[in-house]
């Protein structure tokens, strides 16, 4: 189980940790480097399985492959 994902900002290539809280999956955050908000598109699980190195916890625990992060 990996309990940090980090994420990498689509719009600065800006690189934050995150830790993995179960139950949150955030859709959007407010990248540190550029201060905009990438935001998911419809369908996408959440920032960690979208933006981050691995997916959120709900993703691993369940072993889905929402968006091609694993599996
Ligand atoms: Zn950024
Ligand atoms: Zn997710």
């Amino acid at each position: 189980m990996i309990l940090e994902s980090t994420l990498t900002c689509p719009h600065c290539k800006h690189k934050e940790t995150h830790t993995l809280e179960e139950k949150i999956v955030p859709v959007r955050y407010q990248c540190g480097g550029c201060h905009q908000s990438p935001r998911i598109n419809a369908g996408d699980c959440c920032i960690y399985c979208v933006f981050g190195d691995y997916p959120c916890l709900q993703s691993q625990i369940e072993g889905a492959s929402c968006c091609g992060s694993i599996n």
